[in-house]
């Protein structure tokens, strides 16, 4: 349907650019000047967290983070930095409709995640509460995993589920965010088959404190999950953290 409709729409709007709205030949492309203010990440980052080091330690060496604070999934990754840029693409995607930024994000992540996704059983978007489903009509977590599914022909599984909704995240401190989502994720009995021994990659949009993708970990390392990694289109990076 969406396909069919597609030409006819293009002649009566112009393709804008989805982080300032610029005028660009492609839709879903960022014009050149937004191109160039995406910060991806590549390496050297943190071997667990996926962070980036301001300078190279050499190879595998952890974050201090990592170390003291280990999450409950094994590595994450992330394409780009949460900045600017980032913030108006994620923006357009959850909130402005812009589902076809769906797949060119979604080829970022798979890039930035191919580690991740070799070995990869399925994938688990995070799940947004019926409530919240209802009232934006889709989930960007989910719409992200599609994407990337298509890219790297991994399956999609939504055995994870959210069992009570949580207030929003913004604006909450990292333990405060920890306790807002402890005990909001778990895999029903009749999902459990399709985690049981399996190797899982979460997806998310952004990545703040990690604790969303860690209280979804936890779940499905419950639910028997031989191993969970976390792929995110965008991760904060407050600091330049520095490797031990
Ligand atoms: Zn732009």
């Amino acid at each position: 349907m969406r396909a069919a409709v597609r030409p006819l729409l293009d002649i009566g709007l112009p393709p804008l650019c989805p982080a300032c709205r610029e005028l660009v030949r492609d839709s879903a492309a960022l014009c050149p000047a937004c191109w160039s203010k995406l910060n991806f990440i590549t390496r050297p980052y943190c071997e667990r967290l996926g962070i980036p080091f301001a300078y190279d330690p050499g190879p595998g060496i952890l974050s201090m983070e990592a170390i003291a604070n280990p999450p409950a999934y094994g590595r994450a990754r992330a394409a780009v930095r949460f900045d600017d840029v980032a913030r108006s693409l994620v923006h357009a995607l959850k909130y402005g409709d812009r589902l076809d930024l769906a797949p060119p994000l979604g080829r970022w992540m798979a890039r930035a995640g191919e580690e991740l996704l070799a070995g990869a059983d399925a994938l688990v978007p995070v799940p947004l509460h019926w409530r919240r489903l209802w009232a934006r009509r889709f989930n960007q977590s989910a719409a992200l995993a599609n994407a990337i599914s298509a890219a790297v022909n991994v399956p999609v599984t939504t055995a994870l589920k959210r069992a009570r909704a949580t207030p929003q995240q913004v604006g909450l401190s990292k333990t405060e965010r920890a306790h807002n989502v402890q005990g909001a994720f778990h895999v029903p009995p009749g999902g459990k088959p399709g985690i049981a021994g399996r190797r899982l990659v979460i997806v998310d949009d952004v990545l703040t404190s990690g604790a969303t993708v860690d209280a979804c970990a936890r779940a499905l390392l419950r639910a028997g999950a031989r191993e969970v990694d976390v792929l995110v289109f965008a991760r904060v990076v407050d600091t330049v953290r520095s490797p031990i």
